[in-house]
């Protein structure tokens, strides 16, 4: 028995050492009756605790939910957490554009202090959503937390020209879950054009400019499940590699690009230098799941340089040549969900 405490208390001391970093699931963009959601904070934590979420991330419109009572209700030390967050809720008001003002939000994950758009009812007069860009991240920033980009079709609102001058490592949704968000951009057929997220991630890379992508759900409603209009949760998270389930270690590996987006495949391993890129899928935990996965490697300006299969649980290398300017890779599983990792530098990074 003394040895079996011995051994115990040692293998305590090796693992609080070495904690080994793991894979946390989370969503980082979802309101509650504190701002616009349907449903109460308690509700919509439960929700995603009871759906296999590690964290959430709850950020209201221009207020910052408590989490320490939903903490102390549903959190569990190291299996859920609730992480403080706020969105900012900013417009631009835009004369050239009779359908309303752009919508310029940005989230905020982990702050300390509320930060409130600029303008009379968040609606900023005389500037541009790149200025509105720069002070909302910076009093983000002043305020404790971790900025996010959201959402930036929608309503057709942000152009490559507004991102140009983000600071590297700035989170931006490359999916948001939410119907009529166009994250696949489009055309009008009358001239008006908007580039994809993915579009968008690639021509800022190549102007220089390191930008991670996150999945987020920007769920609302947690009443009516069946309506596909209406703005669900489940659609998109990020999968955070961290070694414990902490506020602080969380918001390190995002602003450290340590995760990745996705709207269903799940990765085992993602490992990338300059000169190589390996991706490994998860094998499944359902013995009838047979879906295949590709995995596709993109360079500059959203050049393929390689796409190849992936089978679950076996690693997929691309070797960098040197002339790539970046890598990222994208996971598209045969039912059509995808799964984005973040982009490395190869060679000098692209001067802006
Ligand atoms: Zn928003
Ligand atoms: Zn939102």
């Amino acid at each position: 028995m003394r040895i079996g405490l011995l051994v115990g208390a040692l293998l305590f001391v090796t693992s609080a050492a070495h904690a080994q970093p793991r894979w946390y699931r989370g969503d980082t963009h979802v309101h509650t009756r504190e701002s616009d959601g349907n449903r109460p904070p308690e509700e919509v934590a439960r929700w995603y605790r009871d759906h296999g979420y590690d964290f959430l991330v709850v950020t209201d419109h221009e207020k910052i939910t408590d989490p320490a009572p939903l903490n102390a209700a549903l959190g569990a030390d190291g299996r859920f957490l609730v992480v403080a967050g706020q969105e900012v809720t900013q417009q631009v008001a835009d004369a050239a554009r009779p359908n309303g003002p752009r919508q310029a939000h940005v989230g905020s994950i982990g702050p300390r202090g509320v930060v409130l758009p600029l303008g009379e009812r968040g609606i900023a007069q005389g500037t541009t959503v790149a200025a509105t860009y720069a002070r909302n991240l910076a009093a983000v920033k002043a305020a404790g937390g971790l900025p996010q980009i959201n959402h930036p079709n929608f309503r057709w609102s942000v152009r490559p020209d507004d991102m140009a001058a983000l600071p590297d490592s700035t989170l931006f949704e490359v999916w948001n879950a939410q119907p009529r968000i166009n994250n696949l951009g489009g055309d009008a057929g009358d001239g008006r054009v908007s580039l994809g997220t993915e579009a968008l991630w690639d021509t800022l890379l190549a102007r220089g400019v390191l930008l991670y992508g996150v999945g987020s759900d920007d769920a609302h409603n947690f009443a009516a499940l069946d309506d596909a209009e209406t703005t669900r949760p489940g659609g998109a998270w990020v999968m955070v590699r961290a070694d414990t389930l902490s506020a602080d270690a969380l918001v390190a590996a995002l602003r450290g690009g340590r995760f990745y987006a996705t709207t269903g495949p799940l990765l085992a391993d993602v490992a990338a230098t300059a000169q190589e890129y390996r991706v490994t899928v998860a094998p499944p935990t359902n013995p009838r799941d047979d879906r295949r996965y590709r995995v596709r490697f993109v360079g500059r300006g959203g050049r393929t340089l390689a796409e190849r299969p992936a089978a679950p649980g076996r690693e997929v290398r691309y070797a960098a040549r040197g002339d790539e300017g970046y890598v990222r890779a994208v996971v598209t599983d045969s039912d059509g969900r995808r799964a984005w990792a973040q982009p490395v530098w190869v060679g000098r990074p692209p001067r802006r």
